[in-house]
């Protein structure tokens, strides 16, 4: 498959993801994926070569790439038949530290989340009650002097149980007087959460069995305390700090798509052209030969996008519209090119040993998260279209 048609940007960084990649092939995925198990060694190498400390500025001791290259990392991750799920948090949400913490806390936190000896992976805002409608959460953190008491539910908060830290969303002041004043995105705090303390004094963690390998589980506050100081920010201001965290989020994601749908591509070419039927390739019907040809040039389109939205963030230019198109488009690329991909390789799709069958499960998560679809359609409609808001 040629280059991007938007240029061969960061080709030495691809080159060295796919290399480290290469150490960690397909069987290695398969052994985790039926096992339930955290690709631990990938994350380490992945860490240990600096790749997940990226976006963190040099002077706390990251590299301080683009977003678009960090964009680049995880698209080779994915297009090597990979998953970055286990790891990709932490490049987006230590932006909220970055942007919002105060020095003493970069100071504390980000050198150290840079060497890996901090992991930052656990990102606390879905709650059982409330997914897409974020400001509806419940967990409250009661302020009692130099601390914050905590209680409440999140769920889905992927890889509590492979973090050090957790970017808490709750809730501080009670959702009837935030209503009463109209203004329901306010009353809502970010917090920078010790696990092992946490653990130590209430918080407990639930893993959710699901049809993916993604370390995702439930996780309980029971009085939890957190000490004031690692309050983000201004409390009250949580939901503007999350937000600014997910353009970054959705054009990341957006780069896994783009990765998978080229893994998707990529495979179906290769099977199409070796696997005989009627005594002639598959490859030579139009019946599958135009699917993947379509696959392709969706890929293509969506890929421009998530460039184009990540030369804006990168340029201070940030918009949400082409974040949120990115993510959209990218998804439906991918989910695209693995159906194709499925219906190519016939029965093998669905055989373990081909990994198809994985990748397939694998990104179908991203219609729904990190926003699903329709969260993002009505979004434009909204935003960018002037239509009432219908929701
Ligand atoms: C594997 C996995 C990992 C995850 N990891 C994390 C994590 O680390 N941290 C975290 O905080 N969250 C995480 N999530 C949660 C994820 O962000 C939510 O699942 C997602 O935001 C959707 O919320 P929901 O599941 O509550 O769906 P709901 O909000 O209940 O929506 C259900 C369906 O209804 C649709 N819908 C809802 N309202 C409307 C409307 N007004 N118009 C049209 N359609 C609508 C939605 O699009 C969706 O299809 C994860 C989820 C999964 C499955």
């Amino acid at each position: 498959m040629q280059e991007s048609l938007a240029g061969d940007d960061f080709k030495d960084i691809r080159e060295a993801v796919a290399k480290l990649c290469a150490e960690f092939p397909a069987p290695y995925w398969r052994r985790l994926d039926s096992e339930n198990d955290y690709p631990t060694e990938f994350v380490s190498k992945l860490t240990g070569s600096g790749f997940l400390a990226a976006l963190i500025p040099e002077m706390y001791g990251g590299s301080g790439l683009p977003l678009a290259a960090a964009a680049a990392i995880l698209e080779e991750i994915h297009r090597s038949g990979g998953n970055a799920a286990a790891c990709h948090a932490q490049m987006y949400i230590m932006g909220v530290i970055l942007r919002h913490g105060n020095e003493t806390q970069k100071r504390e936190y980000l050198p150290d989340i840079a060497t890996g000896a901090l992991r930052l992976q656990a990102f606390g805002v879905s709650e059982p009650e409330c997914g897409s409608d974020t400001t509806s959460i419940r967990t409250f953190a009661r302020r009692d002097g130099d601390r914050y008491v905590v209680n409440g539910q999140k769920i889905w908060t992927s890889r509590a149980g492979h973090s050090d830290l957790m970017l808490l969303l709750a809730r501080t002041t009670p959702e009837t007087e935030t209503r009463k004043s109209g203004k329901k995105t306010r009353g809502l705090s970010v917090f920078l959460v010790d696990m092992k303390d946490a653990a130590e004094s209430g918080m407990t963690i639930r893993p959710i069995e699901t049809m993916i390998n993604h370390a995702t589980t439930e996780v309980f506050f029971n009085d939890v305390p957190v000490p004031a100081r690692n309050l983000i920010g201004t409390e009250g201001d949580g939901f503007r700090y999350i937000l600014s965290g997910l353009n970054a989020e959705r054009i990341l994601i957006g780069a896994e798509c783009i990765g998978d749908a080229k893994w998707f591509i990529e495979r179906m070419c290769a099977y199409a052209g070796e696997r005989k039927v009627f005594g002639r390739p598959i490859g030579q019907n139009q019946g599958i030969q135009l699917p993947i040809a379509r696959a392709y040039a969706e890929m293509r389109a969506a890929e421009l996008m998530v460039r184009e939205a990540a030369r804006r963030y990168d340029s201070g230019r940030t918009s949400a519209e082409h974040a949120n198109m990115a993510k959209l488009l990218a998804a439906d690329a991918s989910w695209k090119a693995a159906e194709a991909c499925l219906q190519t390789h016939g029965g093998f799709g669905f055989a373990r040993e081909f990994d198809v069958e994985r990748k397939f499960r694998e990104t179908r998560l991203y219609q729904i998260a990190p926003v699903s679809t329709n969260l993002i359609l009505t979004y434009l409609a909204e935003h960018s279209l002037g239509l009432p808001r219908s929701y």
